[in-house]
């Protein structure tokens, strides 16, 4: 090996040691009579001394044409320091250098490789294997290491199978586009790249494997939206012979033992919630349950008053801010700019100022009595010194627009820390969901989710009131992995496609060998699929996801270091049988 030992490696005890190190040059200090220079590997930073007189000539000369990121390696002998520095483990030692030899010289990185570095994202995400030498983004792919280990001990641990399922397959019906891969030998034909293996893992259950998990990459073409990635990679699970509290109990397990094992937290019992619930009292699927300042509906308490906004609403409902009664009239200003910009798009908001002197003031002082403002302040369990925000129209619309105010003011609070972990597991979700653009209904999660079977008959009557057997976890906040128990019937199968707008011949088209599959025994199963990077993050305390990926593309969905998508040639074109429409040399022709 070109080395003895690593950067972060030696200690007092090594004193006296000749080693060899081999790594990257961080920094060099020269003071004319002693030269310093940081060498850098993955195991941290070890410093390098150079002594006038008494290191020879052309070592020293050689040690001051280093540049920043040379790579060299280095002889020498561990000595300990007389200036230590206590905030690097190999700070109370340092190696006088007998030899240098540069193994590579580096042109001038174009944005320093430290922990704070002045590069901004576009460039980073240019010259991410530079990027990549900074420590938080290796110690982010570190901790996402240290996950996939631990999932993969847990599970093994519980009798699931690692099993691959293909890459080049047939479209599969999660909600998002297909990224598509022609033929070359099949002219016209093409295949999909997987939104994930959730036909695969069915069939695996079919075929009696009982436990399955894959750390799988997945694919969709959607939208882009800051953080999305077009490929990610989801802890893909199903299991046989279970019900649902089989699966919440088992993967509760992977959570908890995740908290555990990589981050030393003891991780409480994962509380429950219905989906009703989770709109009800938080405006969303997927509360943030760090904190409280859960909904309080006063809708029939502010009727009859002749104030228009509340008069017509189907709902009037807000959140308790504790201790913000004094906010002034800039700041109540700002929360109402922040509702009504067209992101949220809130019409308004009405504020209660419940004041530390006992007297209350609202912004309906006008219709409202200070008796039946007390009346709304009970409803809240307030106390003096509270602010209640609240908001009217219709309940949908109104709850998901208090949501984002009830964040706004969490974050304000302090309530959302980073270190701090809340996961709940929402149940009872819908299985249809209304699609305005479409006009019909799409399944909620995927149309291999079964009905709760007493809601059945309500499939033809009022499809958007059936519930599905389906779950959600949500950590903070953010939902990290879905899943549900599924239909494995024929019948029912085909009868959920009916329900969906396909046509018998297209079912059968798309999904006729899984129906096929049911025929032949299938055993009943479920199964869930967690987010993988969203997960790292989580656990690494970041809001992006991106440096839990080691090459991710950008917010355009490119990956700027290899330029792609990008144009392939006239000839690939022609093999794979497709009619060059934008390529280079057809804008030239042009
Ligand atoms: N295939 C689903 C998804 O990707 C997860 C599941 O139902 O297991 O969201």
């Amino acid at each position: 090996m070109l080395r003895t030992h690593t950067c972060g490696q030696l200690r007092l005890s090594d004193v006296n040691k000749t080693v060899t190190l081999a790594g990257w040059v961080q920094r060099s200090r020269d003071k004319g009579s002693v030269l310093w220079v940081d060498l850098r590997d993955r195991y941290g930073l070890t410093q390098l001394m150079f002594e006038e007189a008494k290191t020879s000539a052309d070592v020293i000369s050689l040690g001051r044409s280093l540049g920043r990121e040379y790579v060299i390696q280095v002889d020498g002998v561990v000595v300990e320091r007389l200036s230590k520095n206590d905030k690097i483990p190999t700070g109370e030692i340092e190696v006088k250098v007998t030899k240098l030899t540069v193994l590579n010289a580096a042109k001038l990185p174009p944005f320093t490789i430290e922990d704070d570095t002045d590069g901004g994202d576009e460039l980073r995400m240019k010259y991410r294997y530079l990027d990549l030498r900074r420590n938080p983004v290796r110690e982010s792919l570190q901790l996402r290491h240290k996950m996939a280990q631990h999932t993969r001990t847990y599970l093994d641990g519980q009798q699931f199978i690692e099993v691959e399922t293909p890459v080049l397959i047939k479209s599969t019906p999660e909600g998002a586009r297909d990224f598509v891969v022609p033929s070359r030998i099949h002219h016209g034909e093409f295949y999909a790249l997987p939104q994930s293996p959730q036909t695969f893992k069915q069939l695996l259950m079919v075929s009696g494997f009982d436990r399955y998990y894959q750390i799988v990459k997945c694919f969709r073409d959607e939208d882009l939206r800051a953080d999305r990635q077009p490929e990610f990679t989801q802890i893909d699970c199903e299991m046989s012979f279970i019900t649902q509290e089989d699966i919440l109990n088992t993967f509760e397990g992977l959570i908890r033992y995740l908290f555990k094992n990589v981050k030393g937290i003891d991780l409480p019992e994962v509380p429950r919630m219905k989906y009703d619930d989770a709109m009800k009292l938080y405006g969303s699927d997927k509360p943030d349950t760090r904190f409280e300042m859960k909904f309080v509906e006063i809708t029939e308490l502010t009727k009859g008053k002749n104030f228009p906004v509340f008069e017509s609403a189907e709902l009037v409902v807000g959140i308790n801010a504790k201790g913000c009664s004094e906010y002034s009239r800039k700041q109540i200003d700002e929360l109402t700019e922040y509702v009504k910009r067209p992101q949220i798009g809130a019409k308004g908001l009405v504020y209660v100022q419940y004041r530390t002197d006992g007297t209350i003031k609202s912004s309906v002082d006008k219709f409202y009595s200070s008796e039946e403002l007390k009346q709304w302040v009970e409803r809240f369990n307030a106390q003096p010194g509270d602010l209640m925000l609240l908001m009217a129209g219709e309940a949908f619309t109104t709850r998901k627009q208090l949501n984002e105010l009830r964040l706004l003011m969490g974050d304000r609070l302090g309530f959302r820390d980073k270190n701090k972990f809340s996961a709940l597991w929402v149940l009872d979700f819908p299985l249809l969901e209304w699609s305005e653009e479409t006009n019909r209904y799409h399944a909620m999660h995927h149309p291999f989710t079964s009905p709760k079977p007493e809601d059945i008959k309500l499939l033809d009557t009022d499809p958007g009131r059936v519930r599905a057997n389906a779950y959600d976890m949500v950590i903070n906040g953010t939902e990290v992995g879905g899943g549900s128990i599924r239909i494995h019937d024929r019948a029912t199968q085909q009868m959920m496609f009916n329900h969906l707008g396909f046509t018998e011949a297209e079912a059968k088209k798309q999904f006729g060998f899984l129906m096929e599959a049911f025929e032949f025994g299938a055993p009943p199963h479920g199964g869930i699929a967690f987010g993988f990077d969203r997960l790292c993050s989580i656990f690494g305390g970041a809001d992006s996801i991106r440096d839990f990926i080691a090459f991710p593309k950008n917010n355009a969905g490119k990956d700027v270091m290899i330029d792609t998508p990008s144009t392939i040639s006239d000839e690939q074109m022609k093999e794979l049988g497709l009619t060059v429409v934008n390529t280079e040399s057809a804008k030239q022709k042009a």
